[in-house]
């Protein structure tokens, strides 16, 4: 059995050791959510709300302890924590106040007189592999739609955050969910097909690389199971002539820089049309160099480290890459120290097509920024990648922005905005940023049957 480590990536320090769960324990937890899958699925709407209810006020009660513990295990500054449990309880509200109604049933009147109706039950227990970025909100996005909707869930958290995967267990417990509703198994990725065989497992769910995401799929269809797969992005924002260029370039670097850039929405390919592209440029650097770095537990720092020493080691050699292809690096740029993963924040331009800040996802803090002749260019970079997940455009001409926003392959269009997920907008990509849908309505249905009932 292997060891899971909790390591605090700002200072190194390994913060506690857990032992991968045995075969036996797995399959304890596995039985454990199919019985309370039994008892749980005829548990009325009102009664889940009221523990997702608890859920919510569970993580307001003890926002900081979370926050902390969210900070201290994957670098995230302090006050990023804090909104992001409070995100949290408010997607739990969300779905405890809106589940009935998303999954009422609907009346179909048949053309002939006859009457059916469409009824969305339960399909048993869903496993939910997640991500290190947003350790919390990942799985609680998944969690409150899936839990209400009348399932059991089973997490298999990232391996560098078991603290944050054992908190999420302790917030459902504490709420007062039956025993086996919600369960966190402490593993590694190599255990997960296993238990995607399972029989008592209906569904997965999968945030992260495309490479997880191609492993988990396959597994899942091989068992003819369904999967929703959220993964990369390398998201547009593009700057048009006629925007507003100081917002324009307040909100890219905030787009760019939160979570450090870790996240699978951040704008990473800045567009911008060339007559305002200079004056964007230095707009842009002076607000990534206003911001300030820091301690994560600071409540004044606005960025501290990536997430693992490796992904730094990572990012680096896609910017050295890019670099030795021909781009410049305008800011930053330098190799992480040692065993560090504390990254300068860095802007590349001039970007070759065939270099890997051009065609991959930079996830990290590393902004491209990209000149183009005019809107029909700028539109057609924006295309040229192989992710679709979200994507900003910056125009004052809100009629041109909604033709254009037609024309962009990708799962989102936010203008003059950041894309930001919400838990009243569907959320999820195209092309190789996934299939599926999470949060709003849309994220409830995917894991349930959408029976058809003929009332003859
Ligand atoms: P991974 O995709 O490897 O990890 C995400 C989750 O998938 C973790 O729980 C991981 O478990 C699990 N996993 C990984 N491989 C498998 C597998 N073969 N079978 C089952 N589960 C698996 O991401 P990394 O942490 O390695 O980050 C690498 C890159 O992934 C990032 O640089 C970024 O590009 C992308 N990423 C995207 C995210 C997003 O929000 N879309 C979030 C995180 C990463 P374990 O940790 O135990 O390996």
């Amino acid at each position: 059995m292997s060891k899971i480590k909790s390591i605090n990536p700002y200072t190194g320090e390994v913060l506690k050791e857990f032992q991968s769960l045995s075969k036996d324990e797995i399959e304890n937890c596995l039985s454990k959510a199919a019985k309370a899958y039994s008892t749980w699925k005829q548990v009325t709407f009102k009664d889940r709300a009221k523990l997702m209810k608890k859920a919510a006020e569970q993580l307001r009660k003890e926002q900081e302890k979370y926050a902390k513990i969210i900070s201290q295990e994957m670098g995230k500054v302090i006050k990023e924590a804090k909104s992001e449990v409070e995100k949290c309880a408010w997607v739990c509200d969300y779905y405890a106040e809106n589940a009935e109604e998303f999954l009422a049933d609907e009346p179909i009147n048949l053309p002939d007189g006859a009457k059916a109706k469409v009824s969305h039950e339960p399909i048993g227990t869903v496993l939910a592999v997640m991500p290190w970025n947003f350790p919390f909100w990942q799985v609680f996005r998944f969690a409150a739609p899936t839990l209400m909707a009348g399932n059991t869930g089973l997490l298999k958290h990232a391996s560098n955050v078991p603290q944050c995967s054992l908190a999420i267990e302790e917030v459902f417990t504490k709420a007062g969910f039956p025993e086996g509703v919600f369960q966190s198994l402490i593993i590694g990725s190599k255990e997960t097909n296993e238990i995607i065989s399972d029989e008592r497992i209906k569904a997965v769910t999968l945030t992260g690389s495309e490479k997880a995401g191609a492993s988990v799929a396959s597994e899942a269809a091989k068992n003819i199971k369904k999967a929703v797969l959220e993964l990369g992005g390398s998201d547009p924002f593009i700057v048009l002539e006629d925007a507003d260029l100081e917002e324009a370039a307040k909100i890219a670097v905030k787009a760019r820089m939160i979570n450090f850039g870790q996240s699978c929405i951040a704008a990473k390919r800045f567009i911008v049309v060339e007559s305002v592209y200079d004056d964007f440029l230095k707009l842009f650097s002076k607000n990534l160099e206003d911001l300030k770095s820091g301690d994560p537990m600071d409540e004044n720092s606005d960025f501290a480290c990536m997430a693992r020493t490796d992904l730094a080691m990572e990012l680096f050699e896609q910017v050295e890459k890019s670099k030795k292809a021909g781009a410049k690096i305008l800011m930053g740029g330098e190799k992480p120290e040692e065993n560090s993963a504390v990254f300068k924040p860095t802007i590349i331009t001039d970007i070759p097509k065939d270099s890997p800040a051009h065609k991959e996802e930079l996830f990290g803090p590393v902004a491209t920024i990209f000149s183009v002749k005019d809107e029909e260019e700028a539109i057609q970079l924006a295309n040229d990648s192989e992710f679709g997940l979200g994507s900003s455009l910056w125009t004052k001409d809100m009629k041109k922005g909604e033709e254009l926003a037609k024309k962009i392959e990708s799962g989102a269009v936010f203008l003059n905005a950041m894309v930001a997920s919400n838990p009243h907008l569907p959320f999820g990509g195209i092309k190789k940023s996934g299939f599926g849908r999470e949060l709003s309505r849309y994220g409830i249905l995917e894991f349930v049957n959408s029976k058809t009932v003929y009332l003859g």
